[in-house]
């Protein structure tokens, strides 16, 4: 499935009646459980619509597809019980497995930070203002910015969040940028497209290596602020 079909098959389920959320949470086998989201609020680079890993595999199908345009519907109405229940017994929990988050999902995403202590909230986002809205609120939520080889080079002049570089293709230099903590190469179901060089801040779990449970062994991600002030950054 392209990105642009998965934004049209997505555009169509919000016509049908919502889906009953049981249980609310996603899980993959690399990060864990998840809440994902749709792509319909996404704002992708060339690269990243290109290289969607949404649009591939279980989390394209038709159930997904439903099931996160009602966490997405829920989030927005601060509804947060459920969540509540099932984070309150994690070690830690990937935001935007899918999709994206935008700042109307921002209060929704601070209260359940607050009422899961124990539970560490990380992830992804394109969208420099929701990182901000949500970095130093919480000591267990943080969220890294990704971008790519066709970002705009301005949209992150003086900000002070984390970065992801990515995805990755064999022409595309990783900028030199203490904020960086990890650079994801263009990969598929866990395989480098070939000709991608390595970079010590590459994923380790995006070129071939064992993926299962990737995330809680390296867990680079869960404390991006710390990895970023390791001196000469994270590797
Ligand atoms: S760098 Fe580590 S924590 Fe981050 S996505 Fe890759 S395996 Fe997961």
């Amino acid at each position: 499935m392209s990105y642009a079909r998965r934004l049209l098959a997505e555009r169509r389920l919000l016509q049908a009646p919502p889906a009953r959320l049981v249980p609310i949470l996603s899980d993959n086998h690399k990060t864990g459980a998840s809440v994902n989201l749709p792509v319909l609020n996404c704002r992708p680079t060339k690269r990243c619509a290109a290289a969607c890993y949404a649009c591939v595999g279980p989390i394209a199908w038709c159930n997904s597809l439903r099931k996160a345009l009602a966490v997405d519907a829920a989030l927005r109405k601060g509804e947060v019980e459920g969540l509540v229940w099932e984070c309150r017994r994690l070690q830690d929990l990937r935001l935007n497995g899918s999709g994206d988050m935008s700042l109307a999902h921002v209060p929704a995403v601070l209260e359940l930070a607050r009422k899961c202590p124990a539970t560490l909230f990380w992830g992804f986002t394109r969208r420099r203002e929701v990182a901000e809205a949500v970095n130093h609120q919480n000591k267990n939520l943080s969220l890294i910015i990704s971008f790519d080889a066709t970002s705009t080079d301005q949209e992150l002049a003086g900000c002070d969040c984390p970065l992801a570089f990515g995805p990755r293709r064999p022409r595309d230099n990783v900028p030199n940028d203490q904020r960086i903590i990890v650079v994801f190469p263009e990969h598929h179901v866990g395989h480098t497209i070939p000709g991608v060089p390595l970079h010590p801040k590459d994923c380790p779990a995006t070129r071939g290596a064992e993926r299962r449970n990737a995330c809680q062994r390296c867990q680079r991600c869960w404390r991006p602020f710390e990895a970023m002030n390791e001196k000469g950054g994270a590797s």
